[in-house]
């Protein structure tokens, strides 16, 4: 089951980042990830605040928000904006492009897939940072290069979920 490759576990102390103490989760609180990262076995479900997201992966396109108020860009998809609490916050189309922030390698067997396998942070060049997969590269730190550009790839679960996967950008 491809969506086993959302998992993660307690592989938090190898996440590896520039920045020194980056042992811990960089920025975010994990449990503003939930969305993302499911505990195992289970796929993620759309629910009204996160359905435009899975609506937008299906038909080819990241989508973000965009606080009317501020301008700030965030995600994981809520309902107000996390800098300023305003409500009037708009969904727009984001360009696809992000680099690789950290990650971490996944060694331990998981059902369905082969490893080793890379859990990864990217970060958007809207901004935000997203929990993903890179794809079409070899899971290894040689070929995961901080910083790298990525571009998104889009992979279909089932008729609901069509996950966000990031892979090496071409040229
Ligand atoms: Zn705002």
């Amino acid at each position: 089951m491809r969506g086993d490759r959302w998992t993660v576990d307690d592989g938090w102390s190898n996440v590896a980042s520039r920045k020194q103490q980056a042992a811990r989760w960089p920025d975010r609180r994990p449990e503003e990830m939930t969305d993302m990262a499911e505990p195992a076995g289970a796929r993620p479900k759309p629910t009204p605040e996160t359905q435009h997201f899975w609506d937008g992966t299906k038909a080819g396109e990241l989508r973000l928000q965009r606080c009317d108020a501020c301008a700030n860009v965030y995600f994981p998809p809520r309902p107000f904006c996390p800098a300023c609490a305003s409500r009037k916050v708009s969904v727009f189309k984001a360009s696809g492009k992000a680099k690789l922030y950290s990650y971490v390698i996944h060694h331990r067997p998981v059902p369905g897939f082969t490893p080793p396998y890379a859990i990864a942070v990217v970060e958007l060049d809207e901004g935000p940072r997203m929990m993903s997969n890179i794809v079409d590269c070899p899971q290894t730190p040689e070929a995961l290069e901080l910083d790298m550009k990525l571009e998104v790839a889009f992979e279909k679960l089932d008729d609901n979920i069509t996950l966000p996967l990031f892979r090496p950008a071409k040229g």
